[in-house]
């Protein structure tokens, strides 16, 4: 295993890679079996009895086949638990596969069927957990009510920050100490770069490795670090409900890693930049983004999370149809759901990412979140600029008027 006491940025790039000096290549293989050559039908047979329930190949055996263990997918698995501090990560097919093997592992594993979740949350969570689909029943909360929402048959503590989609910041310590159950952070907008919930003492870290990890706007993919026991109940889960993780997505969630500190800063300075100038605009009614000081009143930043992130959300004076306007007029920002890309996305998330959230939980119609990409803030500044602007003109012109 590349040594935890090499620097983060250093890890990043190594990680994971420890065979491959051995099969005599430096760039990530991409084994694309489906299924793969026994040795004979005993060790064949058990290879398939320990996969199955979640444990890890063994010498002589086999890795059977690809629903059970893949090694791409396991060597990307290595290198993401390194960067989370974590012994093992199991990684999925989708973010919301992660949630749901979190939620069936977890509930399978403590025989209870209750979850805490802490509002605000990504919108397909927050609507998983009140669906009813996986037949836990939620008691959604604020994050200094978790206590006296757990119960005797409470299995998890589900809880997002920065959360989606005010970027409200949680205190992870103070919601783990609130009680004896196990809780799973998704860290999908802080990443390892900027945050290490297992350190907090939460029992898993999750992403939607679609966004930062993946980076490029080119893979779908959910992940989870945690320890080894938890490790095997997920892919247990994995293996018996089949959420795997394409070696594709694998190879190209690795080799993004490489990139993923210098990526996350870069577009972290670029999102200040931008929230600043956000925060001068008579047209901007709030601007949330946690690296001003009155969206984080627990100076959680610094602490808990070294850094703000490059995510930005903004309530415009002008309401829905300001929102609207702004998304529909950019045109170096794409309109676009999800974040963590190269380039940079805007969307509205009471329209989209939060659609399925009921309405007492649904973010305000004047809200646009910006995921802030890697191109100069100079000319995100100045593509806003004219979007507001363009909006300011229909809104005053006559044509528009008579209309
Ligand atoms: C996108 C997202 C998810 C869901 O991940 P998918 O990869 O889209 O399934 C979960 N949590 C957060 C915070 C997200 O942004």
């Amino acid at each position: 295993m590349a040594s935890t006491t090499l620097h983060p940025d250093s890890l990043a790039v190594h990680a994971g890679r420890d065979d491959l000096a051995n099969l005599g290549v430096h760039a990530l293989p991409l084994d694309l079996s489906s299924t793969n050559p026994l040795p004979d039908v005993d060790l064949g047979g058990l290879s398939y009895e320990v996969l199955a329930t979640g444990g890890h190949p063994f010498d002589g055996g086999s890795n059977v086949y690809a629903r059970l263990w893949n090694p791409t997918v396991a060597r990307f698995e290595q290198a993401l638990a390194q960067l989370e501090h974590a012994e093992e990560a199991v990684a999925f097919s989708s973010g919301m596969a992660a949630v749901t093997a979190a939620l069936l592992a977890l509930a399978h594993e403590s025989g209870r069927r209750h979850v805490v979740a802490v509002r605000p949350l990504y919108g397909g969570t927050d609507h998983l957990l009140a669906s009813g689909l996986l037949s836990v029943e939620t008691t959604y909360c604020t994050a200094d009510a978790v206590a006296t929402a757990i119960r005797d048959d409470t299995a998890l503590v589900v809880l997002e920050s920065p959360a989606n989609p005010t970027l409200e910041l949680v205190d992870i310590r103070a919601v783990v100490a609130a009680g004896d159950v196990p809780v799973l952070v998704d860290n999908t907008f802080a990443t390892p770069v900027l945050q290490h919930p297992l350190d907090l003492g939460a029992t898993l870290s999750l992403h939607s490795a679609t966004k930062y990890l993946g980076g490029h706007g080119d893979v779908v993919g959910g992940v989870i670090a945690c320890d080894a026991r938890t490790a095997a109940a997920l892919r247990r889960v994995r293996a018996i409900t089949g959420g795997i993780l394409h070696p594709l997505g694998a190879y190209l969630l690795h080799r993004g890693l490489a990139t993923l500190p210098v990526r996350v800063r870069a577009q972290q300075e670029a999102a200040r930049t931008v929230a600043d100038w956000l925060t001068r605009r008579d047209d901007v009614a709030r601007v949330y983004f946690p690296g001003l000081a009155e969206c984080d009143p627990r100076g959680l930043i610094g602490t808990q999370q070294s850094g703000p992130g490059a995510m930005i959300s903004l309530e415009l004076v002008g309401g829905y149809g300001a929102a609207a306007g702004l998304t529909s007029s950019v045109r170096l920002f794409t309109h676009a759901v999800s974040l963590g890309s190269v380039d940079s996305l805007i969307q509205h998330p009471a329209a989209l990412t939060h659609r399925p959230v009921q309405s007492e939980a649904k973010p305000s119609a004047g809200l646009v979140r910006l995921s802030i990409g890697l191109e100069d803030p100079a000319d995100l500044i100045a593509d806003l600029d004219q979007a507001l602007a363009t909006r300011a003109e229909r809104l005053s012109s006559p044509v528009s008027a008579a209309n």
